[in-house]
């Protein structure tokens, strides 16, 4: 459902990501782990134009996107299909909760204002924060902003959604609801990209984990596979530290 080709980022002279080459199938539920600075958060930009890529190809669905010469329609098209969830859940420190997961109802795929707020109030319904429509993100705990910030990608109804550390940072206290969150989404088959150092989370629910390192995919295969056989040392010398 969605092939990535020969995705290259550079920063000045940093490669920042070298010639990735990844297929997704639609439900889906990939990890992605790695060192820092590692090209993670790049990759994830870059499926997303967040960032625009130097070279290559992404196809998402029927869309297919040669990313050096993409223009504006087919960019804001690869938006729509794919969704982000920030780490610092990015939400509109004006807008409330029912506020912040229509606003890109209505911007973007331009529903009237009462379709997008019946279907905000019907995610909030999912998420658990229905007595929360009219909170605003300030009065919120972490957790419940960054389930507002899934909330918001599940309104959209991308194919795909991208998670970059969504549990970094929070307290540790809501960490567990908000993994809770992406579980549900997971069992449902939402397809997922998700960066985390969360190996509960992919073992419990990850098809797939890839381990990036210096750019490049240097192995990936399901969770029980790559934690207790990694073939390669950096991915032995990285799940020593973290697991
Ligand atoms: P990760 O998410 O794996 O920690 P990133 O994708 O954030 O890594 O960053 C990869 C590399 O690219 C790092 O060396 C980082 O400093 C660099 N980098 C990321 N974003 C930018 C940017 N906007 N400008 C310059 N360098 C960047
Ligand atoms: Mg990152």
């Amino acid at each position: 459902m969605i092939a990535i080709q020969g995705l290259t980022k550079r920063f000045g002279d940093a490669t920042v990501l070298d010639a990735i080459d990844l297929n997704i199938e639609r439900g889906e539920i990939i990890v992605v782990i790695g060192p820092s600075g590692t090209g993670k958060s790049t990759l994830l930009r870059c499926v997303n134009f967040l960032e625009r890529p130097n070279a290559g190809r992404i196809q998402v669905g029927d869309l297919s996107v040669d990313t050096t010469r993409a223009r504006k329609k087919e960019i804001l098209e690869l938006r729509r299909r794919t969704a982000f969830v920030f780490q610092n859940y990015a939400l509109f420190a004006n807008k409330t909760a029912l506020e912040n997961i229509a606003e890109g109802l209505i911007v973007v795929n331009r529903w009237s204002k009462p379709k997008a707020h019946a279907r905000a109030r019907e995610i909030l319904e999912r998420i658990g924060l229905a007595d929360k429509a009219d909170a605003y993100p300030a009065s919120m705990s972490g957790g419940q902003q960054q389930r507002v910030g899934i909330g918001r990608a599940m309104a959209a109804q991308a194919e795909v959604i991208l998670f970059d550390e969504p549990t970094s940072s929070l307290d540790p206290e809501w960490v567990e609801e908000v993994l809770g969150l992406m579980k549900q989404l997971a069992y449902e088959r939402q397809t997922m990209l998700v960066v985390t150092h969360e190996m509960g989370f992919a073992r419990d629910v990850a098809d797939r984990v890839l381990f990036m390192d210096g750019g490049r995919i240097v192995e990936q295969g399901p969770p029980e596979e790559l934690f207790s056989k990694p073939k390669d040392e950096r991915t032995r010398s990285f799940l020593r530290k973290i697991l």
